[in-house]
């Protein structure tokens, strides 16, 4: 009986609180940085309606509509690849890997992409990525499993049974969404996020997630997903009833 209710205020609480911030900043591109910054710091000054992660008490979040790998054109995964050869086994170890058994025993960290790449249709963005990550950086497939679009498309990625090349040093267990754009110069767009905010939610649901990064978060060498989407990351954890940082992963056994 309470299934919807619980919809209700989780999208109260989550995404029309990211939405309406998304709106207010989307209206400022105008103006340049100084209203980002003004708005995160008003946004670090006031009270947050919502300031503990909420338990994921949710019993049924639906699945988002994912666009498949046959709908948008990926191709098919190369295992010579030079960066991620043959399978993984002991005397391979970045070689591709498919987990075994229930992944919710592997999966504890969602990380969090921008994708720097932006074509004009989101499909046209999923394939470039694809081919940046076969072509010039050397692995078997996208690097992410899920890509979230301009438009509040979600598309399916590297298959989530098998480990990504998204972060140094620790993929085991992390699963990687990307959104597209480059937030170090744009803002995400209000579809963009209320799509990505349900991926995250039933992802964190589904795999029994317990935590939210940045990639910058376990990389300090980069700036991804860029300071305008690092903005949102402590709502989308608060969101999918997450912590934020990198306290989740694990070390894989060898
Ligand atoms: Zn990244």
């Amino acid at each position: 009986m309470s299934r919807d209710a619980d919809l209700t205020r989780r999208r109260f609480l989550g995404l029309a609180g990211i939405t309406s911030l998304a709106a207010g900043l989307t209206c400022a591109t105008g103006a340049a940085g100084y209203f980002l910054l003004s708005a995160v710091r008003r946004s670090h000054g006031a009270a947050d309606p919502s300031p503990t992660p909420r338990p994921l008490s949710l019993k049924q979040i639906e699945r988002p509509v994912i666009t498949s790998r046959t709908d948008w054109g990926a191709r098919e995964p190369n295992h010579e690849a030079r960066n991620e050869s043959g399978f993984y086994s002991l005397l391979n170890e970045e070689g591709w890997r498919e987990y075994e058994g229930d992944l919710r025993a592997t999966y504890t960290t969602v990380v969090v992409h921008h994708s720097v790449i932006l074509e004009t249709a989101d499909d046209a963005t999923m394939r470039e990525i694809q081919d940046l990550h076969m072509d010039d950086r050397g692995w078997a497939d996208i690097a992410y499993h899920f890509g979230v679009g301009t438009t509040g498309a979600v598309f399916e990625g590297r298959a989530l049974d098998v480990r990504g090349t998204h972060v140094e040093g620790a993929n085991t267990g992390s699963v990687g969404v990307v959104f597209f754009g480059n937030f170090e110069e744009t803002v995400p767009t209000a579809e963009q996020l209320g799509a990505g905010e349900d991926l995250i939610n039933w992802l964190a649901l589904r795999l029994e997630l317990t935590h939210l990064a940045g990639h910058m978060d376990f990389n300090d060498f980069t700036d991804c997903p860029g300071r305008n989407l690092s903005y949102y990351l402590e709502a989308l954890a608060q969101s999918a009833g997450l912590e934020l940082g990198t306290g989740g992963y694990v070390e894989p056994e060898t």
